[in-house]
């Protein structure tokens, strides 16, 4: 093995890792961690600490660490086929085989599975798809899509796009123009402090409303929204929210993307946020939870209706123009199936409406009343703590004094990982699948010990 020192040298000098600071990390001013093994909600570093993971890697490893029963799945079809491609009719059994599980979880009106690598890609698959699906209905103007602020749906040219943070467009060139963003449905964050939830959800659908009319209903293809807000701060929709906006979207015609990358596969203790919220996506974007990250692998499930004019289009045009050489890598199927068979063998997402509320509850009574405290708000194995200078008037602190991330550093001095969300001061949790309520409580007593520490 090699010695931490060499180790630690050759990934300052040569390692381009992502959302990083680049010359601080370069230059040995900015902690790096080499990670070893995993094990049920916990990791381990090469100096052998122990970690409570409460964000599942990047709220993906759902069924934990160390599932052996997805490792000898990944095995097997590796030593029987490690690759055969997807292209003109190829596939295999496990991708097959993942097809069909995956549209006998989605809502009824789903046709067909489209296989990727990573949310992005997935995303940008949506947006190609749509744009064929209007030039195909002879509609080649209807192409704009339409996202929300402090939505997450990727770090490519499009996706990054309609992600709605500042730090994924800036000296990027971003958005590019066929990306229009909309209002967060974001209670805490209101402007008018006096507005009820319901006077709220008025507002957003009233805002998408002038913005349809700004644009022309005949320029909009689609709008795309992950049911729960995740890297944008881990909000839940008011009451109400999808409902409105579906009206909307159904009275002008505009297709809804329901980007499922992190609800999809029962984060939120139901099998898609879609179900959860009502909401009638014409696409679902999945990825994460698919295979728990044991393998790169995502998707984007079409409904009847797209798939329709789809199918015309290919009949017309010749074999649809877009493919990956990894869609549908048969070791990230083999996973998928692995992964999908113990979510449903070990009754997980049924933990996650009991674990997961239990979790939200004993946050909120642990910090509920901490005078820095704004709110706390979750849905299943969901959790989120948003940091306030005060609570009269809810005065957010200045960036710069960096609390959210103190916060997270000082709980991970005792050995809990939770998230700094990239906007905001927000403490974000969202552990895998198999949390304990005992797991729970430590994550609870230690974030309690970590804001007294920061914030007294
Ligand atoms: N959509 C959502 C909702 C996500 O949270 C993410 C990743 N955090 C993505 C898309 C992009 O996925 P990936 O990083 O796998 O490309």
């Amino acid at each position: 093995m090699l010695k931490n020192d060499q180790l630690d040298q050759w990934d300052r000098d040569n390692f381009f890792h992502p959302s990083t600071h680049l010359g601080q990390f370069a230059r040995g001013e900015a902690p790096n961690r080499v990670i070893t093994g995993g094990q049920g909600c916990h990791i381990t570093d090469r100096e052998g600490t122990r970690l409570l993971d409460a964000f599942a890697g990047l709220y993906c490893v759902n069924v934990g660490y160390g599932r052996t029963e997805i490792a000898d799945a990944i095995a097997e079809q590796a030593h029987e086929l490690a690759y055969y491609h997807a292209y003109v009719g190829h596939g295999t059994e496990a991708s097959i085989t993942l097809a069909k599980m995956i549209l006998d979880r989605a809502p009824d009106n789903m046709s067909k599975v489209y296989f990727g690598l990573g949310g992005s890609d997935a995303n940008e698959t949506n947006v190609k798809l749509i744009w064929y699906y209007n030039n195909i209905l002879g509609r080649p103007e209807k192409k704009k899509i339409i996202s929300r602020w402090r939505g997450y749906h990727g770090s490519g040219l499009v996706t990054g796009s309609l992600t709605g943070l500042e730090l994924f467009h800036k000296k990027f060139d971003l958005p590019l123009a066929q990306v229009v963003h909309t209002d967060a449905p974001y209670y805490f964050r209101r402007d008018d402090l006096d507005q009820t939830e319901e006077q709220f959800v008025a507002q957003c659908v009233a805002s998408l409303e002038e913005l349809i009319e700004r644009e022309g209903a005949d320029t909009i293809a689609a709008f795309i929204g992950e049911p729960v807000l995740g890297t944008g701060g881990i909000v839940p929709p008011p009451a109400g929210y999808w409902e409105a906006i579906q009206q909307v979207l159904d009275r002008h015609d505009i297709l809804l993307i329901a980007d499922e990358v992190v609800t999809g596969f029962g984060r939120l203790g139901s099998m898609f946020g879609s179900d959860h919220y009502g909401m009638r996506p014409d696409i679902i974007t999945i990825a994460k939870g698919l295979t728990s990250a044991y393998a790169p692998l995502s998707g984007s499930i079409v409904s009847d209706k797209v798939w329709q004019v789809l199918e015309q289009g290919t009949d017309e045009n010749g074999p649809i123009g877009h493919g990956w050489t990894y869609s549908a890598h048969p070791i990230g199927a083999a996973a998928g199936v692995a992964n999908l068979k113990l979510l449903d063998d070990l009754n997980l997402i049924t933990n996650n409406h009991e674990v997961g509320g239990y979790l939200n509850k004993a946050m909120a009574d642990a910090l509920g009343d901490h005078a820095n405290v704004g709110d706390i708000r979750g849905e299943g194995m969901l959790c989120a703590v948003e940091f306030v200078k005060q609570r009269d008037g809810r005065q957010f602190f200045d960036a710069s004094d960096k609390v959210g991330p103190q916060i997270a550093a000082a709980l991970l001095e005792q050995g809990v990982i939770a998230r700094a969300m990239p906007q905001g001061d927000i403490l974000g949790f969202a552990p895998p699948f198999c949390l304990t309520r005992e797991e729970a409580d430590e994550v609870v007593g230690k974030t309690a010990k970590a804001v007294q520490a920061v914030l007294g």
